[in-house]
Formats: C-alpha cells, structure tokens, sequence
C-alpha cells in the first residue's frame, strides 16, 4: 500500500495488547517517530499508538491547499485568556509523522543562552541542561534530516552545514534585499530541512512551495519519510488510529501501560514496562490530566502542580509587503531565508529576549486570509487583494514570548467523541512579551519597505506551542528531568515539545528531535533498570550515533565545528 518512500521489504511486526512491551510511545510524532526509530534499533520490544491515521504519500496527499486539512489536529480544544491562541487546523499535526509532516521544516538550534535565559536576563527559566548537552544531537540530527543551509551560519554557536544551500525564491530576495539595504546579516538558503541535491532514495526539491501540505515529493524531512521506516525495519509496531484515553498506574506507584480507543471506540488496554508521552505541548499535559486517580487527583506526574503550566507560543506576526515587480511567492519553499540579528537580549531595549525575521510564502487560500485579518478584506475587495496574489511577499517574525504561570493547559468541562475532557488553553501576553513583539514588528515593517515594498500590512498570530511539561532539576517546580523522566512516576516518560523550559526565537522542530535522540540514548544507556529499579542515573549517556538510521550518519561533515 505504501509509496515508493516509505516501502519496506518486511511485514510491520504485529503486538497483542496483553503482551507486555518494554516502552509503549504515545504519539509518533517529530518526537515519538526518533524515539520509536532508536528504540527499536536498540532492541526494545517497542510500540507507537498514534491517534491519526499512517500517511500513503502516494494515496493520500495532494498538493493542494484546501484538501491538506487532514494533516492537523483538528478535534475540537477550548481557547481562552487576554489573548487566546487559534486552535484547529495549522497549528499541530494528527497522524504518523505528527506535526513535522506539516512544517515548513525551518531547522535553526536554540542558541547557548537559550538555556541560561534566567541566570543572563533574570526572566523566565534554566534549562537543566546546557547547549554543549545537545550539541553533539543537533549534529546528528541535520545529518539524519538532513538540513541544508549555508557554510557558516554567524548566530548563537556559529557553524555550518554540510549540505549545500538553496536557491533563492521571490521571498527570500526582497529579505536579503531589504536586510542589506539596512545592513543586517542575513542567512540564505537555509537551514531547512530540504534535500538541495537527491539523498539516498529521495529526490532534490522542485521548489512548487506545497512544503506546509506535507511534501508529496520526499524532498522535505519528516519522522515520516526519515525515521519510521527504519524503526518498522528493526521491528517496531506502529498502531495508528488509536487514540490513548489513560495511563493506568499500578499499586506500586509504577505505571503499567495505556488505556487507548480504536476507530469503533473500543476501548483496549496495552501493557508495557514503561510510558513515554510524545503527544504534543497540548495532548501531553491533557493526556495526564485525564489519567487523574486516587492518590493522583490533580493528574499524573502532577504532585508539583506544573503540568499544564508555562505553555509558551512564539510570537508569529506575518508581515506582507506590495511590490511593483511581481514576487511570486508560491514558487520555493516558504522556509529559504532568515535572520537571527535581533535574537538576543539588547540592553538598549526595553524588554528582554528578542526575535528572529524569517521568509513566509503562504499559498492563495493562507493568503486570502491574511488579507482578511491585515486589511479586513472581503467580497469583491477580497478578490481583488487576491488577483494581486503574485505581487506579494510575506515576512514572519518569531519571537520568544517568556515562560509564565498562568499560561496553561487545564480540562475544560467539554467532552470529545470519545467522552474524554478536552483540553482548556489559556493564554495571555505579559507586558516583556508585548513591548517585544511591538519591536519586532516596526523592524520587520522597516526591513520590508527597505526592500522595495510600497504597501506593508500585518496579520498578528502565534506559532509553535511549546512548555506545558517543563524540564527542570527541581521537582517542585518542573514535571521531568533533564532526560525526560517525570519525577514522581520511575517509568513514565515525556518527550516532546511540552519539556521545553524556555522557546528562543528558533523554530522549535530540530531541538524537539535533538532531545528525543538524547533521551533515546539515555534510555538505552540505563537498559533494564528503568523498568525495574526506582533510583535515577543522571550521568549523561554517551552519544550513539551507530544507532541513527543507516546511510545518515558518517556522511557528509558540519563545515564549521
Ligand atoms: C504550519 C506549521 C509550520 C511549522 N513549521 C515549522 C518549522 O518550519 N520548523 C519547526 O521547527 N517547527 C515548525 N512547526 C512546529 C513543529 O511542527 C512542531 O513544533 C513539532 O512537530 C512538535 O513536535 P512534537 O513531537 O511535540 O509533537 P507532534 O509532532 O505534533 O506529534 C504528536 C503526535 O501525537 C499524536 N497524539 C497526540 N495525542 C495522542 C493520543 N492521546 N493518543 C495517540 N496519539 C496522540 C498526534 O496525532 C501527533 O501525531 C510548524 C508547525 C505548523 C503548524
Ligand atoms: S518546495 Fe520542495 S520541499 Fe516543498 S513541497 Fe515542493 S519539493 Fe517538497
């Protein structure tokens, strides 16, 4: 049934529930899909239970706009706080792949200070671990992707990459253009994780720009197409369409494994030795939410009273500018051009953190409603923004809007279909947060008319949840440690974007996949004690990059070390 990229020569293996697994994953997202690769290479007795559906690349995707929606996770959530976050389609994926089947798959690292955020700045959090931790995984991982971009890359750790940058689009040239103008470096090409030459079975890109509707292609990275293959190969599971509804804990404080829901609603329970939760910044803390029981009353992995608390969006503000010249902003990857100038704390400032200005190419249907948002175009005013299509180009800022408290996912009283508690997503900007996306604004504005732009609007958005689950060296006031294992439960694990402390101004996508091939390692490092033993190793495993899908590792070089 499967297209040419995904096909493997061997039967998926098949558990049955009452067979007892070493780790049961939930979730085979950018995350879950690393983490069941490695497992599996490793000789776990693993499998994914995924809520979605497993994508035929062949059968299932169109490059089309309007006929993507089924890439998200669209059952329906509560939106709430000062400034409420746009739930629903374009905002987190559903199916194996999870959301980097949809990302535009820009692929910066967090910065050194990213991890430091309190101790510089006094704002936000630490990380328990630092860049020199995950550095040798962010390595790893854009050889595995692999990532394209340019020979040095000036910001935050400089370093390059070793596969070549992109050509430019439309987009990506009125960027350079207005960033020189105003004598800001500027990244070109990358890094994205998009072929710009053919890889292994894969084709280069062809540059149509329908990277946001999954790829068809295979030019574009996702867990999908670079790591659930070989995770089948060395006998993983993957069940999809089963949506997890509780994790059941045990009478010795241990969990046992997950209650999940087939297509029909029936409800099946699948034993394992350990829990790893990789359901998104949303479902994560919904999913232990829900599995509230007596002694746990508050939720699981909860007794800090943190899980739901300190989700965090980046500011995601698009700013499109008019131009005389045709901009054709549909022809190449949304993802080619960025800079990171402006990502650090400046004292001259009056707020702390700062933003990256990055290229956006929405395609019609995204820019339709961008037009209607920044100039509340509609009927025939609409159409014609419309037929104005090629003149057009699109900027987004990102910028890092700070960890706080009363972000948070709780339950709302609402149930789905299947009767479980949806999840209530509050959110508010704080005033560090308002001045910064108030100055990234102007200066993405400023570098939009250096380029030539006669007419600048904006849309105001957010993009890429994170937190939720934070990571942290206290038990009081974090839900995991530094490898992902929560700290009051010995074998329940989370591993995805909720463990995130602080979000930098990067994409978050890389480092999601950076840390599930840490934890992977640590995981494989501790062997069998994790299933047996309560007492917690915090040596840092040694990195195994033998253990990466074949022909991703030992090939090409980082150019700037
Ligand atoms: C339009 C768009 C563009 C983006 N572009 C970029 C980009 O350029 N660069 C970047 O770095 N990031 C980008 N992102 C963000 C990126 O996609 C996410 O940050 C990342 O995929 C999150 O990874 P994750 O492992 O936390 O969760 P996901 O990848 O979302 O995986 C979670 C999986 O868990 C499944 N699941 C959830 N709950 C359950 C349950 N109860 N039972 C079973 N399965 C469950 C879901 O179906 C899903 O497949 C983009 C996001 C969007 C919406
Ligand atoms: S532009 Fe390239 S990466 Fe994007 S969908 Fe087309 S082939 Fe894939």
């Amino acid at each position: 049934m499967l297209g040419p990229l995904q096909s493997i020569q061997v039967p998926m293996r098949r558990f049955q529930d009452h067979e007892e697994l070493d780790y049961v994953i939930v979730g085979v997202g950018s995350a879950g899909g690393v983490l069941l690769q490695r497992l599996a290479r490793a000789g776990f007795k693993v499998a994914g239970l995924e809520a979605g559906p497993f994508w035929d690349t062949e059968r299932d995707w169109v490059s089309d706009e309007a006929g993507s929606h089924d890439l998200y996770w669209t059952e329906p959530r509560v939106t709430g706080g000062s400034d409420p976050l746009a739930l629903g389609a374009n905002n987190c994926g559903k199916g194996v792949g999870g959301g980097s089947v949809h990302w535009a798959a820009f692929t910066p690292r967090l910065h050194p200070s990213d991890f430091e955020v309190h101790t510089r700045d006094g704002v936000g959090a630490d990380w328990p671990i630092s860049y020199a931790d995950i550095l040798p995984y962010y390595e790893q991982l854009e050889l595995e992707m692999p990532v394209a971009g340019p020979a040095y890359y000036p910001w935050g750790h400089p370093h390059g990459y070793a596969y070549g940058s992109h050509p430019m689009g439309g987009v990506g040239n009125a960027l350079i253009k207005g960033c020189t103008a105003l004598n800001i470096p500027v990244s070109i090409g990358g890094p994205v994780a998009i072929l710009s030459g053919s890889h292994g079975d894969r084709p280069h890109c062809i540059y149509r720009g329908f990277c946001i509707q999954g790829c068809k292609v295979g030019a574009k990275a996702s867990t999908l197409i670079t790591h659930v293959p070989d995770a089948l190969k060395n006998g993983a599971e993957i069940r999809d369409r089963s949506m997890v509804s509780r994790i059941e804990l045990g009478k010795n404080g241990r969990v046992t494994g997950v209650h999940y829901l087939d297509t029909t609603g029936n409800e099946h329970f699948q034993r394992a030795k350990a829990v790893i939760l990789s359901g998104y910044a949303i479902e994560t803390p919904r999913l232990l939410l829900n599995s509230a029981c007596p002694g746990h009353e508050n939720g699981l992995a909860n007794s800090s009273g943190t899980v739901g608390r300190y989700l965090m969006a980046q500011a995601g503000n698009v700013v499109l500018g008019r131009f005389e010249q045709p901009v054709r902003m549909y022809k190449a990857p949304p993802a080619h051009a960025l800079t990171e100038e402006f990502y650090e704390t400046d004292p001259r400032n009056d707020f702390a953190r700062g933003f990256a200005i990055q290229t956006v190419g929405p395609l019609p249907v995204a820019f339709g409603k961008q037009m209607l948002a920044a100039k509340n175009a509609w009927g025939w005013g609409l159409r014609r923004e419309m037929m104005d299509y090629n003149h057009w180009a699109a900027f987004g800022l990102l910028g890092e809007i700070l960890p706080w408290e009363d972000n948070r996912v709780t339950l709302s009283e609402d149930k789905d279909r299947f009767g479980l508690r949806v999840a209530h997503v509050s959110f508010n900007l704080h005033d560090n947060d308002k001045k910064m996306i108030k100055a990234a604004r102007r200066k993405t504005e400023e570098v939009m008319y250096a380029a030539g732009a006669t007419e600048v609007v904006q849309e105001a958005r957010y993009a890429h949840l994170v937190g939720a689950c934070r990571m942290g060296s206290d038990p009081r006031s974090s839900v995991v440690d530094k490898f992902g294992r929560s700290h009051d439960i010995p074998n329940l694990f989370v591993c995805d974007g909720s463990v995130f402390p602080t979000q930098g101004s990067a994409n978050p996508g890389l480092t999601i996949q950076s840390l599930a091939a840490r934890t992977a390692d640590y995981l494989i490092s501790q062997g069998d004690r994790v299933f047996t033993s309560d007492e917690r190793d915090m040596t840092s495993p040694p990195i195994r990059r033998e253990l990466a899908p074949p022909d991703t590792w030992g090939k090409g070089v980082p150019r700037l070390k």
